[in-house]
C-alpha cells in the first residue's frame, strides 16, 4: 500500500454503534481514491482502554471504533509488528475538504435531512445577507465559537450520514434525546444504528472507549441534540436543526 496521506476531511464507519464526532483536528488520515466515497482504507488509532472483563490489557480504536486486545489482535500484532485493530481494512465513508460551517456567522440558518440522505445546509451571512446553500453528505460544524458547548479540545463537530441519519430516525420515534458526556474523556456520547432507537443509561464511548458513563435517565445520546438546544437559545440564529 502507498504511503497514507493525512488530508481535512471526516470519515465514518459504515457499521458501528458508536461514533467520535467531536473532532481535535480537522484532518483525518488513509487512502482515498476521491473527493467522497465508500472506500477509504482508514488507519487506526488505537489508545488504551482500561482492561477486559478477563483482566486483560484493552485497548480502544477510535478510527473505526472497535476494542484491540483480543487474541487474533495480538497474534497480528506479532506476525506483522503493527497495532492494528481487526477493522483495520473495512472500507469507511468518507468526504475530503468538507464544509466548515461557523453558526456564529450566519443567521436563519436551517439544516435538514434531504429525501437523498445529503445534509441540506441554508443560511444568510452575518455580513452582507448572502444566501448560504449546501447540499453535502457530510457538514463539519466549527466549534471555536462555541465554548463551553463541547470539551475544550474539540475543534470541529462532524457530522457524518450515519449520525444524522441516526438523530433524525432518534427523533421521528419521539425517542428522548439527550447528550451524554463521557464520564472518562468528557467527549460526547453519539448512539447508532439500533442504540439510537433503543434508549439506555449506560453508554460507552467512541472518543476514549471507556464503557460505563451513566447518564442521569434512559436516553438516546447525540452531540447533535446539544446543538439543537443550542439552536432554540439562538432563535435568530438557527431557525431549525432537523
Ligand atoms: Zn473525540
Ligand atoms: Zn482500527
Ligand atoms: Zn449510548
Ligand atoms: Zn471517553
Amino acid at each position: 500500500m502507498p504511503t497514507p496521506l493525512t488530508l481535512p476531511g471526516i470519515c465514518w464507519p459504515l457499521q458501528a454503534s458508536t461514533g467520535d464526532l467531536g473532532a481535535a483536528t480537522p484532518h483525518i488520515t488513509g487512502h482515498f481514491r476521491a473527493g467522497a466515497g465508500m472506500d477509504a482504507v482508514s488507519v487506526c488509532d488505537i489508545l488504551p482502554a482500561g482492561k477486559f472483563r478477563n483482566g486483560a490489557a484493552r485497548h480502544w480504536c477510535r478510527t473505526h471504533q472497535c476494542y484491540w486486545g483480543a487474541r487474533a489482535d495480538l497474534a497480528g500484532w506479532q506476525a506483522t509488528g503493527h497495532m492494528r485493530c481487526r477493522q483495520h481494512a473495512s472500507p469507511m465513508g468518507y468526504l475530503l475538504y468538507p464544509e466548515l460551517f461557523d453558526p456564529m456567522q450566519f443567521h436563519a440558518t436551517t439544516l435538514r435531512l434531504g429525501p437523498e440522505g445529503s445534509l441540506q445546509l441554508r443560511a444568510r451571512a452575518d455580513d452582507g445577507g448572502a444566501l448560504y446553500a449546501r447540499d453535502a453528505a457530510a457538514v463539519a460544524i466549527d466549534c471555536r465559537a462555541l465554548p463551553g458547548l463541547f470539551h475544550p479540545d474539540i475543534v470541529q463537530l462532524n457530522i457524518p450520514p450515519p449520525a444524522a441519519q441516526a438523530y433524525a430516525a432518534a427523533l421521528r420515534a419521539g425517542a428522548p434525546l439527550g447528550c451524554s458526556d463521557c464520564a472518562c474523556c468528557g467527549h460526547p456520547h453519539l448512539d447508532l444504528g439500533s442504540f439510537a432507537l433503543a434508549p439506555h443509561r449506560r453508554h460507552s464511548c467512541g472518543h476514549c472507549g471507556h464503557d460505563a458513563s451513566y447518564s442521569p435517565v434512559a436516553i438516546v445520546s447525540s452531540p447533535l441534540w446539544r446543538l439543537r438546544a443550542f439552536a432554540l437559545r439562538q432563535p435568530r440564529r438557527i431557525a431549525q436543526w432537523f
